[in-house]
């Protein structure tokens, strides 16, 4: 049931930097990275064993990848069923497709969750303009209006403040499915990443704090200094969902923590997430050395917190007329770590992440901003 050590092959769809990241987790462990991924100069290639061409429909490619590994899994949500079913002919696929098949539909994933008894804030699915017109007159303002397929970082995604902009918003989504919710007074963010290996074994994570702009994760500290009520309650939905999905692998949760006291299911990622980004620096594991062992049906890492860790997205808007800011400048602050993903930087695009450990979460966090004030200032 495990991986060969060393020498198994994990076959990955898609080769971001969620996949660079696992093919660095899983170097150490003597295994091999293989990745899909329409870019030849993905952000995975320059560390993965071999990078296979091909879009994520491409079902002789995903075939191929099956073929060449010993596990298969995914690091993105939108691959097309076929070429996800293709994969898992060669190899065994982790997560399996049923999860995927709820996840990637925020429509589907949302009515597993409700039909599941687990906690969702109100909403609507919508297929045509009507419907959204319908839904979005039903529902308090504002209004998200989401598309059912494919967004993220907050993109295919629309604020909707009254009932006339229902139409607009169909038109910017480009005329697709999508969801109607409820924009919801939130208390706090938190999301919790949790573990399950092919042998049932489970293992959570400490919950991380986060906080978005515009759709984007801009900070998040490990451990989340929320009241221990809400961590229990986000560790015990991890626990559950992991058990009742069936994962093989990692699942995050991102949950929403309202006005009245109760903790929603924003949603689910069926992956390695850019909210445990500094999880490597503050557990015992990290999310990819977790991932790689729960894919190759090793033992879980433990998940302890060892220190205080603040973690800062770095989008390619830093980059002023193609020059990089001053990396060293805050590589100079204590605690400091910094990891690039070598993508090319544009603006609102992800291309690394800065992170500080601290004594305190609010050390760490005094440290990302310094350090992060430091890398701005001009030369
Ligand atoms: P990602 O895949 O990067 O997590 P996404 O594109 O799937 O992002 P969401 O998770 O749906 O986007 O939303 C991003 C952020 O926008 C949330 O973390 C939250 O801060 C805010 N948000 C989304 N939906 C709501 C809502 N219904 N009420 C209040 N805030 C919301
Ligand atoms: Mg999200």
């Amino acid at each position: 049931m495990s991986l060969a050590l060393p020498g198994g092959t994990i076959g990955l769809l898609g080769g971001g930097q969620l996949g660079r990241m696992t093919a660095m987790a899983a170097r150490p462990l003597g295994l091999r990275v293989i990745v899909l991924d329409p870019d030849a100069q993905c952000a995975a290639a320059g560390v993965a064993d071999h990078v296979i061409v091909g879009a994520f429909d491409d079902v002789a490619s995903a075939r191929e990848l099956g073929q060449r590994a010993d596990v298969v899994s995914y690091e993105i949500e939108r691959i097309a069923p076929a070429a996800l079913a293709a994969a898992a002919e060669g190899a065994p696929l982790r997560p399996g497709a049923g999860i995927l098949e709820i996840i990637q539909d925020r429509a589907a994933q949302k009515r597993w969750l409700e039909s599941n008894g687990f906690p969702i804030g109100p909403w609507r699915a919508a297929t045509n303009a009507a419907e959204l017109r319908e839904a979005v007159a039903a529902m308090r303002s504002p209004c998200r209006v989401k598309a059912a397929h494919g967004g993220y970082d907050g993109r295919a995604q629309m604020r909707v403040v009254s009932q006339g902009d229902a139409e607009a918003a169909w038109e910017a989504l480009g005329g697709r499915a999508c969801v109607v919710e409820q924009e919801l007074q939130l208390v706090s963010e938190c999301s919790v990443l949790v573990a399950r290996s092919p042998a049932g074994e489970l293992k959570v994570h400490p919950p991380a704090r986060n906080w978005h702009e515009d759709g984007i994760l801009v900070r998040s500290v490990l451990p989340s200094g929320l009241p221990a009520r809400v961590t229990a309650e986000a560790v015990a939905l991890a626990t559950d969902l992991a058990t009742k999905l069936g994962v093989e692998g990692v699942l995050v949760v991102e949950c929403f923590s309202v006005e009245d006291g109760r903790l929603l299911i924003n949603e689910l990622a069926p992956r390695p997430h850019n909210s445990y980004h500094h999880s490597g620096v503050a557990c015992a594991t990290g999310q990819f050395e977790q991932y790689v062992r729960a894919l190759a049906g090793l033992p879980l890492g433990a998940t302890t917190l060892v220190r205080p860790v603040a973690l800062a997205n770095l989008l390619g808007d830093l980059w002023r007329d193609g020059k990089p800011p001053a990396f060293e400048r805050a590589l100079a602050v204590p605690g400091v770590k910094l990891e690039l993903y070598g993508k090319e930087p544009r603006p609102k695009r992800k291309v690394g992440h800065l992170m500080a450990a601290g004594d305190t979460v609010e050390q760490a966090l005094e440290r990302l901003e310094r350090a992060l004030r430091a890398m701005r200032e001009l030369a």
